[in-house]
C-alpha cells in the first residue's frame, strides 16, 4: 500500500497501524533518504508498541533496545559499509524476540534476517510524505 501523509502524526498514525500486525521476531525494513521520516515512523511504531518515553535516533550507538511487552528494537546502520561476521555478531541481539526496525537496511547487506515488512518514505514537499509498505500483512 502507499499513502500520502500530511505530518508527522499521520506517519506516526501509519506505523502504529502496522505496528498492531507485528509480533516477536519481526523485523521491519525502513528506507527512505535522510529527513525522509524513517525515524518518525518507527516513534509512531514504538510508541504503538507500548515504549514509554522519546524514541531518537542512535546516532552514537547502531541501536537501541526499549523494554515493551514486546521489547523494541531500533537500528540505525546509516554508518555502517558492510558488516563482517564480528560486528554481525554484536548486531544480532538486538533481533533476538524483539520487533526490530531498521534505518538504512540496505547497508546491511544479506546478514540482516528477512524482512517482514518494508517501508519507504519519500520527500513529497515540507510536509507530505509518501509512504509504502510492501508486506504480507495486509497493510
Ligand atoms: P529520517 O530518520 O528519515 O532521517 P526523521 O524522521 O528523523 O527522518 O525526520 C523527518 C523530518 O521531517 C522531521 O523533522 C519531521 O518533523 C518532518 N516531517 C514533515 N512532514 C512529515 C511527514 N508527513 N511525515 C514524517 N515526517 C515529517
Ligand atoms: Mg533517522
Amino acid at each position: 500500500m502507499r499513502r500520502v501523509t500530511a505530518s508527522p502524526a499521520e506517519t506516526e498514525a501509519l506505523a502504529a497501524a502496522l505496528a498492531a500486525r507485528l509480533g516477536p521476531g519481526d523485523v521491519v525494513a525502513v528506507s527512505g533518504e535522510l529527513g525522509a521520516g524513517k525515524t518518525t515512523f518507527v516513534r509512531g511504531a514504538a510508541h504503538a508498541l507500548g515504549v514509554a518515553g522519546p524514541v531518537s535516533s542512535p546516532t552514537f550507538t547502531i541501536g537501541h533496545r526499549y523494554e515493551a511487552p514486546v521489547p523494541v528494537a531500533h537500528l540505525d546502520l546509516y554508518r555502517i559499509a558492510g558488516l563482517d561476521p564480528e560486528e554481525w555478531g554484536d548486531l544480532e541481539p538486538y533481533f533476538d524476540g524483539t520487533i526490530a526496525f531498521v534505518e538504512w537496511p540496505e547497508h546491511g547487506g544479506d546478514w540482516l534476517p528477512r524482512a517482514r515488512a518494508r517501508v519507504t518514505l519519500e520527500h513529497v514537499d515540507e510536509s507530505h510524505r509518501s509512504v509504502s509498505i510492501d508486506s504480507d500483512l495486509g497493510l
